[in-house]
């Protein structure tokens, strides 16, 4: 099992922003110990919003705010419009939910999620949210735990706050994160595409593919390439997808949107 990222500085922080694929590849390789969590407790971070953050200056500022607090720990992960950034290590007890951050003592933990930003009146939206699905995903699957057992919320813990803010429910959380899990489920793809493509130049059609799944449907045709070896074409249901090898552009052809 892969280890850890270092930390530093007091409480404890690994201080280091991923990528979603760098993320996928981080924690489909966690190694957790002997106690996994088993809860995720979604928060968001009020201040800083999304404009005031700074990437690794607001991640120390908040290094300084919680060594001020006296904390040995904070939580686990932010999203920000930047990326998922790690303070805690996941393989350790966090500081963020009262008793909601669980203990060796009681034999179970959680994971502490921030989003930056203030979402008592809108709903997170954009970067933060896909990086927040990621995070909530990626664990649902490397502990496999659903997302309605895995996640809860802050102010489940307390009456002080509205953490994760007002605008956000557990349904539309639980259902976002479930349809993430299916739509990153190479095997799910994988058996809806089928065997009717024997290989594909650089998976650009299936990428396009996916992402206009709903309005394109089942593959009709294998990939069909021009004699000049620089255009190809497939043929779906609803339409069809052109890539061009030379800019490496797809083009998506929806069949009902052309007059
Ligand atoms: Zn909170």
């Amino acid at each position: 099992m892969a280890q850890d990222f270092p930390t530093t500085g007091s409480p404890p922080m690994i201080g280091r922003k991923l990528s979603i694929p760098e993320w996928q590849n981080y924690v489909a390789n966690y190694d957790f110990g002997r106690l996994p969590p088993s809860q995720l407790v979604l928060h968001h971070t009020y201040r800083p919003d999304e404009n005031q953050w700074r990437g690794l200056a607001s991640m120390r500022g908040m290094q300084t705010f919680y060594r001020g607090k006296g904390w040995i720990a904070a939580p686990h992960i932010y999203v920000a419009p930047d990326g998922i950034w790690l303070f805690t290590p996941m393989s350790q007890i966090g500081i963020h939910a009262g008793t909601g951050n669980g203990s060796l003592r009681t034999g179970w933990y959680s994971i502490g999620l921030e989003m930056v930003g203030y979402f008592d009146q809108r709903r997170p939206a954009g970067a933060v949210w896909d990086y927040a699905k990621a995070v909530m995903g990626g664990l649902s699957r490397r502990l496999q735990i659903p997302p309605r057992q895995l996640i809860s919320f802050h102010r489940d813990y307390t009456h002080q706050k509205s953490c994760p803010g007002r605008a956000v429910t557990k349904e539309w959380v639980w259902g976002e994160v479930t349809a993430w899990r299916r739509l990153t489920d190479v095997d799910y793809w994988r058996r809806l595409w089928g065997y009717t493509a024997p290989y594909h130049h650089n998976w650009a059609i299936p990428g396009a593919w996916r992402a206009n799944a709903e309005r394109l449907g089942a593959v009709r045709s294998a990939e069909l390439w021009t004699t000049d070896g620089l255009r190809c074409m497939q043929w779906f249901v609803g339409g069809a997808i052109v890539f061009e090898k030379q800019t490496g552009a797809t083009h998506v052809i929806v069949t009902k949107d052309v007059p």
